[in-house]
């Protein structure tokens, strides 16, 4: 009787071992990880053989081995659910934090063109070291423009109609006045409602910060229209948003579905700003949208701080759920609001030992060192003109770190249990950035496109 009882064990403990990797099997395939899939077939096939074949051929070991099995599995989930190895916060030194001036970011710069004022201005007064490389990059072809690599006729302007409909409406970031007297609220119920209203307009995430002076833009420098404009602090909040991007069109960087899918998110994230904005000042506070082409803020920071993520080594902020995987918009207002708090998810220590962004980047335009102090922040800084170059040359936004970013997979089962750990613990953190490596590849290559896109 004890035999068959521990027979019976032996057997549901093999199943329950090979379905759960037969899981993560097909969970690969329907990624389109082709080498995760075959790699965890071949590893099943392998553990069921070892299992069922140990179970008939050996039967006096089997109660031994299934115990063992059970008391390393449950012991290996205690050690890596313990907090060790902490992940240090991101340091900022409030005392050194400075504004930086929207001038000198890239886009703005590629629309300085020979004879206007404003290039005159920048390229003799406030810059004048960038413009033999930014005259050659404006020789180059523009984003979607026959000329790039990835040009393509009909694919190319999926993402050029998307930008050019953000373009048209950017100028509603700005709700205008208040109607009428402000409504009495309380911060925690302010919050709770404008949280509400923009997760149920779209938003992944919506967490809030108090806004402070090195998160705002020193000038505008993104649109001719405002170019240079001093900026000052008006509002107290920043009501950030994100929004996912979807996994398959983001897999296919560098080709024209990452940034089609760039666009496509900030058109949504830009939406449901722009009616968070307009509902507060409908409420009679003050408020502003910052979205894509039209911010005065850095999202980036404030996403930081008000715990949407992690910023990692790529530059860009790492969520719990969809790692790099997201755009952002904020709205700024004086409506009091109850504030959040920034979140660590292991990312400063798994971009320490990661570095997968950094080894595939085309360009080489992400650190490949330690952090740096960078007005305040102690952060790893890209080079986005040499980033923004290989934009030219690809036609696309690129985008290929954030395909390779092992925080970007898709937000399943398997993916969020090693999310989870990694959050906790820096041997899983370890473990499975080696992981990462040995099913996804260091140099992983994803072409695979929507059908409604084109062969590159
Ligand atoms: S690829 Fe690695 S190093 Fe780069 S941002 Fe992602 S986790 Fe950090
Ligand atoms: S977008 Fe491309 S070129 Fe730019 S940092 Fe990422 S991988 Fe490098």
């Amino acid at each position: 009787m004890r035999d068959a009882i521990m027979f019976f064990l032996h057997m549901i403990t093999g199943l329950l071992f090979v379905f759960t990797l037969l899981g993560f099997a097909i969970t690969s395939l329907r990624e389109n990880e082709t080498r995760a899939f075959r790699l965890t077939l071949i590893t099943s096939l392998l553990v069921a053989i070892l299992w069922f074949g140990i179970g008939a051929t050996l039967p006096e070991y089997v109660m031994q081995i299934t115990v063992a099995f059970w008391i390393l599995t449950i012991a290996a989930f205690i050690l890596l659910m313990l907090p060790l190895g902490k992940s240090p916060p991101l340091e900022i030194d409030p005392l050194k934090t400075e504004r930086f001036d929207e001038r000198h970011v890239i886009f703005g710069r590629m629309d300085l063109v020979d004879g206007l004022p404003q290039y005159e201005t920048y390229y003799t007064r406030i810059n004048p070291q960038t413009k033999r490389f930014d005259d050659h990059l404006r020789s180059m072809p523009r984003l979607g423009q026959p000329g790039g690599n990835h040009f393509h006729p009909l694919d190319s302007p999926y993402f050029k109609a998307v930008f050019k409909y953000i373009d048209r409406f950017n100028h509603l970031a700005d709700p205008g006045e208040p109607e009428g007297q402000p409504v009495d609220i309380s911060p925690p119920e302010a919050a709770r409602r404008i949280k509400g209203f923009a997760k149920h307009l779209g938003a992944a995430d919506v967490r809030i910060t108090r806004l402070k002076d090195y998160h705002i833009y020193s000038h505008t420098g993104r649109r001719l229209d405002d170019w240079g404009q001093a900026l000052n602090p008006e509002h107290r909040y920043a009501v950030v948003l994100s929004i996912e991007m979807k996994h398959p069109m983001v897999h296919s960087a560098p080709l024209n579905p990452g940034v089609t899918e760039t666009a496509a998110r900030y058109m949504q994230i830009a939406d449901i700003a722009i009616a968070v904005a307009t509902y507060i000042t409908e409420i009679g506070y003050r408020a502003r949208a910052h979205i894509d082409g039209n911010y005065h803020v850095l999202n980036t920071a404030l996403a930081h701080e008000a715990g949407i993520g992690e910023l990692g080594r790529l530059g860009l902020i790492i969520s719990p759920k969809y790692g790099p995987r997201i755009r952002l918009a904020a709205v700024t207002t004086d409506l009091s609001l109850e504030t959040d708090s920034p979140i660590n998810i292991g990312v400063q220590h798994f971009c320490e030992i990661c570095k997968k962004c950094a080894d595939n980047c085309p360009s080489g335009s992400i650190d490949t060192g330690s952090k740096k102090p960078v007005r305040g922040v102690e952060k790893w800084q890209s080079n986005m003109e040499s980033c923004y170059q290989y934009w030219r040359k690809a036609g696309t936004d690129c985008g290929i770190c954030l395909a390779v970013c092992p925080f970007s997979k898709p937000n399943t089962l398997y993916h969020r249990m090693v999310r989870y750990f990694n959050a906790r613990n820096g041997i899983a953190r370890k473990i499975f950035l080696w992981m990462d490596d040995l099913f996804y590849s260091r140099k992983p290559r994803h072409h695979h496109q929507p059908d409604w896109f084109g062969k590159d």
